[in-house]
């Protein structure tokens, strides 16, 4: 083991978080909230994170009972964590665990990263943590570290390839889950992306950043491209007991297999409200919302407007009819309940449609 690594460890061993998916020091990590509490580590920090997977443990304690679930139920518990792919995948991957790998995960890289969901850094991960697995586990806190520890000046993404040689030199043979941890905490608590505290860092006399005084501008990144807008209108339509259409999206692509307000295709450009209206669930008296509800996806920006009528008679659109008190019910994407207590507000504001 090199000095590197032994010195972290020891700083580990006094320094380490407390995180709900962790296992005490000395007890074998349990491979299922490894797996679960690193699929939702994936996009989402750690202080979001955490009442989700003591929900999830609560209501599925292992893999079995997960995989015994609906695939609606879990979307539902996962609704508000975003990136929804996860929440699918994370399903099947506990179905395929269960019936082929008899509620055992595999214990290396390759069978980990046959699962849906499990790409190569989860597998690398999960590898080392829950298996004590020799995996180098680089994510974008260790290439923050690693860069500053190296001075690595190169632009990220570019330097992605150069980040893992240098950190697979520094992993150890022993303690490979404790050391994965160790990066993940000290990325975390002291080599922080801002204002890293250098000063209690175990590496500090070994950092090339910390040395030529660098180390708050690195990791460098080439410029990014500006997220594109789309732009939409969600249709709120409303029964006379006060129920809401909602319908389900496709189950591939984005927010796949949640339940959404029906909507217009989300383009470029903006809608005409004739032209919006013929994306409408059924004719009927639609008027406009006051005001835009926006969220940001990963690749773009959306700004959603309303049209809001009640149903027509004799009209029966497609959907799910759900009442204000049961929305929470719903698998309902944040962007869907921004959109429900934007409306909600709007009519507190100037009273019915
Ligand atoms: Fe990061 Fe500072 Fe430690 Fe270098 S000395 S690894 S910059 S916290």
């Amino acid at each position: 083991m090199t000095d590197l690594a032994s010195r972290l460890l020891a700083w580990y061993d006094i320094s380490r978080r407390e995180l709900p998916w962790r296992a005490p020091p000395g007890v074998r990590p349990d491979p299922y909230r490894v797996w679960l509490s690193e699929i939702m580590l994936q996009q989402t920090g750690v202080v979001t994170v955490a009442p989700y997977f003591q929900a999830f443990l609560a209501r599925w304690p292992d893999v079995g009972a997960l995989a015994a679930a609906d695939l609606d139920q879990v979307l539902h518990a996962w609704a508000g964590l975003g990136y929804y792919a996860r929440a699918r995948n994370l399903h099947a991957c506990a179905r395929r665990v269960s019936e082929t790998y008899g509620g055992r995960f595999p214990d290396d890289e390759a069978g980990l990263r046959a699962l849906p969901g499990i790409g190569v850094y989860t597998a690398a991960a999960i590898a080392a943590i829950a298996f004590g697995r020799p995996a180098s586990v680089v994510d974008g806190n260790v290439e923050r570290v690693i860069a500053r520890l190296r001075a690595v000046r190169e632009p990220l993404p570019a330097a992605k390839a150069r980040l893992r040689v240098l950190a697979a030199e520094l992993t150890p043979e022993h303690r490979v889950g404790d050391f994965a941890q160790a990066m993940m905490d000290l990325g975390a608590t002291i080599c922080r992306p801002r204002q890293p505290l250098c000063l209690h860092c175990p590496w500090q006399a070994d950092c090339a950043a910390h040395r030529e005084g660098i180390a708050a501008e690195l990791p460098a990144r080439s410029p990014k491209t500006a997220r594109p807008v789309r732009r939409g209108v969600a249709f709120w339509l409303e029964r006379v007991d006060g129920a809401v259409l909602f319908r389900r999206r496709p189950e591939r692509g984005l927010l796949g297999g949640m339940m959404e307000l029906p909507s217009t295709p989300w383009r470029s450009a903006a809608w005409t409200p004739d032209a919006a209206q013929e994306q409408a669930p059924c004719p009927a008296d639609w008027r406009p919302v006051a005001g835009l509800v926006a969220h940001t996806f990963t690749h773009f920006h959306l700004e959603l407007s309303l049209l809001a009528a009640r149903l027509p008679a004799g009209a029966a659109p497609e959907g799910t009819w759900s009442r204000a008190e049961d929305f929470h019910c719903l698998a309902l994407p944040s962007v869907m309940r921004k959109l429900c207590r934007h409306m909600e507000g709007e009519r507190a504001a100037a009273g019915a449609i």
